[in-house]
């Protein structure tokens, strides 16, 4: 990302002037399918970022848990999200909190996008993947097996 610029303009669709779109995590080390991430504010003075990631219709983000915390508002079109042992439907402007070591996940509907701005601090901890037994313990709640579906 270009530093010192005080302005960026949208370029429609959810782009921004001198905003790369990248792949949602680029060391391929977690499930996910059909999502990119743009940072929009990241400065060595503030002890947060604010990230914009578009999932494609159909697409998820990583299901995971870690200790830092996500604020997120859901800039465009709709899906369902996975907090604790809470699955939602989402929409435009709604406001999700997601706190420590609670499993969560953004899926899309399968007919549209999902956009979503995410302020997380700049420095955090590592996400932890659900192993065999956290999987196990997550589909044992009907809400949480019909949201993950096959996978
Ligand atoms: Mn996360």
């Amino acid at each position: 990302m270009e530093r010192d610029k005080h302005f960026r303009e949208a370029g429609g669709d959810f782009r921004w002037d001198g905003v790369d779109v990248h792949a949602y995590k680029d060391d391929g080390s977690a499930p996910f399918k059909d999502i990119t991430r743009q940072t929009l504010f990241n400065s060595d003075t503030m002890a947060a970022e604010l990230r914009y990631f578009e999932v494609a219709p159909g697409g998820y983000s990583t299901l995971e848990r870690h200790e830092h915390v996500h604020a997120v508002m859901i800039l465009r079109g709709k899906g369902r999200c996975l907090v604790g042992d809470e699955v939602r439907e989402i929409g435009h402007l709604d406001l999700v909190s997601i706190p420590p070591m609670h499993w969560h996940q953004f899926r899309a509907a399968p007919d549209e996008p999902l956009g979503f701005l995410c302020m997380v601090d700049r420095q955090r901890d590592r996400p932890q993947l659900p192993d065999a037994r956290d999987f196990a313990e997550l589909r044992s709640n009907p809400d949480i097996a019909a949201f993950l579906g096959e996978e």
